[in-house]
C-alpha cells in the first residue's frame, strides 16, 4: 500500500513564482499548504529569466491589469512584508525603435496603453540618448515606463519559501507528481514519488509542464514551452539607467506570436532584445523566442544572435566576457492568455499557469488572486466552476 505522507487543505504543484505566491497568500490567510515540485523551488522558468517587472511590454487587458496592479501596490511593499532584501528596484524601462516601421506600430501600442491607464511617454532620439547616453545613436526614438522595475527571482523565492515555512506550510522538493486519486468527480489525493498528499484542493501551477500535469488526470491543460536564451556578463558598473527592450521584441512576442508558432516543433527562432543591469552589476542580454519542445539546452545560434544584436543597441557590450548562459521554458498559449480557474473535470483542481514572458511581472496579483478566490470558496461551487474560468479568459486579447 502507498503511504500518506501528508494532508492539507491546499497542495500547490510547482515551485516557481506562481505557485510560491500563492502558496504565500494562503498561507498567510491561516490556510494549510503543502507545496511540491520535481525539482527545486525555481527550477523552472521562475530561475531562468529576465527578471524584469514590465508593464510596458503588455497589451491592454488582464495581464496589464494585473501588471499595473503588482507595480503600483505589491512590489513596492514586498520586501518589508517578505523581511528579505529581494533586489527590487523600480528605475523603469524603455522600449527602444531602430526603423519608422517600429515607430508606427509603438506609437499605436503605446496610445492603447495609455488609454488602459499605463503611465508611459514617448521620447524622441534626442531625449532617447539624455535618458540613456550608452545607447547606439541608430535607435530612432522610444517610451519610457516610471513604474518597471527588476527584482532578483532567486532572492524572492527564497523569501516566498521562508515565509510559507513560517506560516506552517510545508515544502517537498524533489518530489514529482505522478498521478491523482479521486473519488465521486473530485480529487482526493496527489501521488508524488515519495507518497500521497491528502487535499481538499489541488492548484495545478507546472509552468510549461503543466500540460504533463493536467494529462495526468486527463484535463486538458493548453500550454506549450517556449524557449528563451539568455547570456550575464561580468559585473562592470552602472551602464545603463532603465532597462531596454527593442521594439522587435514587442512584435516577437505580439504580433508574430501566430507566425512562429506555426513553426512549432522546429528549433526556429524569433528574435528580440532585452537589456538590464542587474543590482551587482552584471549584465543581463536576452533573448530568443523558440518552439523547441523541452530542451533547455541552449545553442551557437541563439546565443550568438543574442550576443550580436544586442551590442548593435549598446556597442559598449562588445568589449565585456559573458560568465554565464541559460535557457527557460515560458508557458506559452495560443491566444496570449493565462489559464486561470477551476478545469472542467474537477471542481477542486485549479489551473494557474501559462503567463508565458510575463509570470514574475504579475506572479504577485496573481497570487493574490487565486489566493482570495480560494479563500473565498468562489471555486467551489462546481456550477460555478466553468462560468468563473469563462469570465477570465473572455475577457482577454488575441496572441
Ligand atoms: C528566457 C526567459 C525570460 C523571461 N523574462 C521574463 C521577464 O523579464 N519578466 C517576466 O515577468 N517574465 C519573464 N519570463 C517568464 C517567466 O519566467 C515565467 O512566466 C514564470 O517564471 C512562470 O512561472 P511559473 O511558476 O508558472 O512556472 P515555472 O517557474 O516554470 O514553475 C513550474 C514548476 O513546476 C514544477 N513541476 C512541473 N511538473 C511537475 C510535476 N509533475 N511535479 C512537481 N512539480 C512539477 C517545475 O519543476 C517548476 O519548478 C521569462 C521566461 C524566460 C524563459
Amino acid at each position: 500500500m502507498v503511504k500518506t505522507i501528508d494532508h492539507s487543505e491546499i497542495t500547490v504543484i510547482g515551485g516557481g513564482v506562481i505557485g510560491c505566491f500563492i502558496a504565500y497568500y494562503l498561507s498567510k490567510a491561516g490556510k494549510d499548504v503543502v507545496l511540491v515540485d520535481k525539482g527545486d523551488v525555481g527550477a523552472g522558468a521562475s530561475g531562468a529569466n529576465d527578471a524584469c517587472i514590465m508593464a510596458q511590454s503588455k497589451k491592454p487587458g488582464p495581464k496589464l491589469s494585473l501588471a499595473i496592479h503588482s507595480s503600483n501596490t505589491l512590489w513596492q511593499n514586498l520586501a518589508e512584508e517578505l523581511d528579505h532584501d529581494i533586489e527590487y528596484v523600480r528605475k523603469g524601462s524603455m522600449l527602444v525603435m531602430e526603423s519608422e516601421e517600429e515607430v508606427e506600430f509603438i506609437r499605436a501600442f503605446t496610445q492603447a496603453q495609455k488609454d488602459f491607464g499605463l503611465p508611459v511617454e514617448f521620447l524622441d532620439q534626442k531625449e532617447t540618448r539624455r535618458l540613456q547616453p550608452a545607447i547606439s545613436p541608430r535607435i530612432l526614438a522610444s517610451t519610457f515606463c516610471p513604474i518597471d522595475g527588476e527584482v532578483n527571482p532567486f532572492f524572492l523565492l527564497v523569501a516566498l519559501v521562508n515565509k510559507i515555512r513560517c506560516h506552517g506550510g510545508r515544502i517537498y522538493t524533489h518530489c514529482a507528481v505522478e498521478g491523482f486519486k479521486t473519488r465521486e468527480g473530485m480529487m482526493t489525493h496527489v501521488a508524488t514519488e515519495r507518497g500521497l498528499i491528502q487535499t481538499s484542493v489541488v492548484v495545478c501551477a507546472g509552468g510549461a509542464y503543466s500540460s504533463h500535469v493536467g494529462r495526468m488526470a486527463g484535463v486538458d491543460i493548453p500550454i506549450e514551452p517556449r524557449r528563451g536564451q539568455v547570456l550575464i556578463t561580468e559585473a562592470i558598473p552602472p551602464l545603463i539607467g532603465p532597462y531596454i527592450m527593442s521594439a522587435k521584441a514587442i512584435v516577437a512576442k505580439h504580433s508574430a506570436v501566430a507566425s512562429a508558432h506555426e513553426k512549432a516543433g522546429s528549433p526556429e527562432y524569433a528574435l528580440g532584445m532585452i537589456i538590464s543591469q542587474t543590482v551587482s552589476g552584471n549584465m543581463v542580454l536576452g533573448v530568443t523566442y523558440e518552439f523547441a519542445g523541452y530542451d533547455t539546452r541552449t545553442t551557437v545560434q541563439g546565443i550568438t544572435a543574442v550576443a550580436r544584436y544586442t551590442s548593435t543597441i549598446l556597442p559598449a557590450l562588445r568589449n565585456l566576457r559573458v560568465i554565464r548562459t541559460f535557457s527557460g521554458l515560458r508557458p506559452f498559449t495560443r491566444d496570449g492568455l493565462p489559464i486561470v480557474g477551476p478545469s472542467d473535470r474537477f471542481p477542486n483542481f485549479i489551473i494557474a499557469a501559462g503567463h508565458e514572458g510575463d509570470g514574475v511581472a504579475v506572479s504577485p496579483a496573481t497570487g493574490m488572486e487565486v489566493s482570495q478566490r480560494l479563500i473565498e470558496g468562489a471555486w467551489s461551487d462546481r456550477r460555478e466552476s466553468r462560468e468563473v474560468r469563462k469570465e477570465q479568459v473572455s475577457v482577454g486579447f488575441p496572441g
